[in-house]
């Protein structure tokens, strides 16, 4: 990665950009601080310093930003925001999602990176097990019913959803998302922006869809009763509808939605699959080394001893940091007939989730251990992203 950048400030504005993009980073940090003007790159779900740019230079970078984002560049005091189109080396067209901050020492600028075409949308690249796999298939490939998608923030949920909508795409059936924001375009998909100022809200958009003949509709996220309500009866009448909650595993995402108001026989009947997931990050390949970590980790992870566990030593291909890429752990729990049956009895989490567990549901920290002891990631990454 160029982590040195020169000549005129266009210039480096562009190749700060493309080093971004070559990297594979989601985000670059521009930030003035009293001594030094710092760069950051979000790569794997984590920031890293790249370099300092020279202090002097911050309101000419700024100023070229706002320029390239169609922003005014002579308002300092206030937040905006705005969009950069460029064409990356590799020919690639990318969108950049600006976002212009006052702060104490002149304007913080954050560039999204919605690089539509490495975004990888197939299943297998995601994380599943062939078992998982398998089951989610033949899920997404039904007609009708619910399949929940759950996690916090950055857990890759909307890329799930994607990849599943991408692999049912087809022109035999009318295909239509709720979004805010819009991430990616989708071909052949109709996606619709929540404008919540206009009352363009997730359950007005939803009730539009429902005129417009679809089969199958994503719902960016399920945030209040009415939502789920007319979520849940379009499933139960002959749609297969996607939706996200932020719920920390599978089991109590059947739970939320009975706590938002929803009948237990309702959302025991309509829902079908419920997957929860996280991100952890992969193991430098160029440099993984096997190595034994302390030993209160183990004891905290309840881990048996007579592992053998890798970490990535850093090299140049990991910017140091030992990793690269990212994989999804992924808990599955399928609403079989006794599930729903406990559902509608209005049973509680710790009770589903133990019937989930007895009918084979492999728990997101199993998940992590599995993949640990597979020397796909570390230990810190599975106790960070599972330890409750
Ligand atoms: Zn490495």
């Amino acid at each position: 990665m160029q982590t040195q950048f020169s000549g005129s400030v266009i210039t480096q504005v562009d190749q700060i950009i493309q080093a971004a993009i070559e990297a594979g980073a989601s985000d670059i940090h521009l930030e003035p601080f009293e001594k030094k003007y710092r760069l950051r790159f979000r790569i794997d779900g984590v920031l890293q310093e790249i370099t300092e740019l020279q202090l002097s230079q911050k309101d000419a970078v700024t100023s070229r930003l706002k320029i390239m984002a169609e922003l005014d560049i002579a308002e300092k005091r206030r937040p905006q925001d705005g969009r950069i189109k460029i064409r990356a080396k590799q020919g690639q067209d990318i969108d950049l999602r600006v976002s212009t901050l006052p702060t104490q020492y002149g304007e913080k600028v954050v560039l999204r990176i919605l690089d539509k075409g490495t975004l990888e949308l197939s299943l297998e690249s995601l994380g599943f097990s062939n078992d998982e796999l398998s089951a989610f298939r033949s899920e997404i490939h039904k007609p009708y019913g619910m399949i929940l998608v759950t996690g916090p923030t950055g857990s890759g949920k909307t890329t799930t959803l994607y990849s599943a909508l991408n692999e049912i795409n087809s022109e035999q059936v009318n295909i239509t998302t709720i979004e805010d924001p819009i991430e990616y375009n989708l071909e052949g998909i109709n996606q619709t922006q929540v404008h919540e100022e206009i009352d363009l809200s997730f359950v007005n958009i939803l009730r539009s869809i429902l005129r417009q003949d679809p089969n199958i509709i994503m719902v960016g996220e399920i945030r209040d009763k009415e939502t789920a309500e007319i979520a849940i009866r379009a499933a139960l009448t002959g749609h297969l509808v996607f939706s996200t909650l932020h719920t920390n595993d599978a089991s109590s995402a059947v739970s939320r939605l009975v706590e938002m108001g929803m009948e237990p026989f309702l959302v025991s009947s309509s829902v079908r699959m419920v997957i929860a997931q996280r991100l952890v990050r992969k193991i430098c390949q160029n440099c993984k080394i096997s190595y034994t970590p302390v030993s209160s980790m183990i004891k905290d992870l309840e881990l048996e001893e007579g592992f053998t566990f890798y970490k990535g030593k850093g090299c140049e291909k990991c910017n140091g940091t030992g990793y690269k890429g990212r994989t999804a752990l992924i808990e599955l729990l399928m609403i079989d007939d006794g599930i729903a049956d406990k559902i509608s009895k209005n049973a509680d989490y710790s009770d589903i989730k133990a019937k989930g567990i007895s009918s084979g549901m492999k728990t997101l920290h199993e998940m992590g251990i599995e993949k640990m002891t597979k020397g796909l990631t570390t230990i810190e990454e599975v106790y960070r992203e599972t330890s409750l």
